[in-house]
């Protein structure tokens, strides 16, 4: 049974995705503090910190310790 176009679409915007975002969880949790640090710092992103923005924005659960992280670090800078 051929693919119907929408079945393509989804297929495409899945590989789309995933190559943009080659960040795991785990490394994503091991940089995510230095993430925040970063741009908290307002310092431009190297290569690695382009990847952690990448996974945040593609991964809900990293996304959620990037703001918890965020909302704590920046309470300790005020
Ligand atoms: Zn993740």
């Amino acid at each position: 049974m051929p693919l119907s176009k929408n079945q393509i679409d989804t297929l495409l915007a899945f590989v789309a995705e995933t190559t943009e975002d080659d960040m795991s969880c785990d490394g994503c949790f091991e940089h995510v503090a230095q993430f925040v640090e970063a741009e908290l710092a307002d310092t431009s992103l190297c290569e690695s910190m382009q990847k952690i923005k990448r996974h945040l924005q593609n991964c809900p659960c990293c996304r959620d310790e990037y703001n918890a992280l965020l909302d704590a670090m920046s309470a300790l800078k005020v």
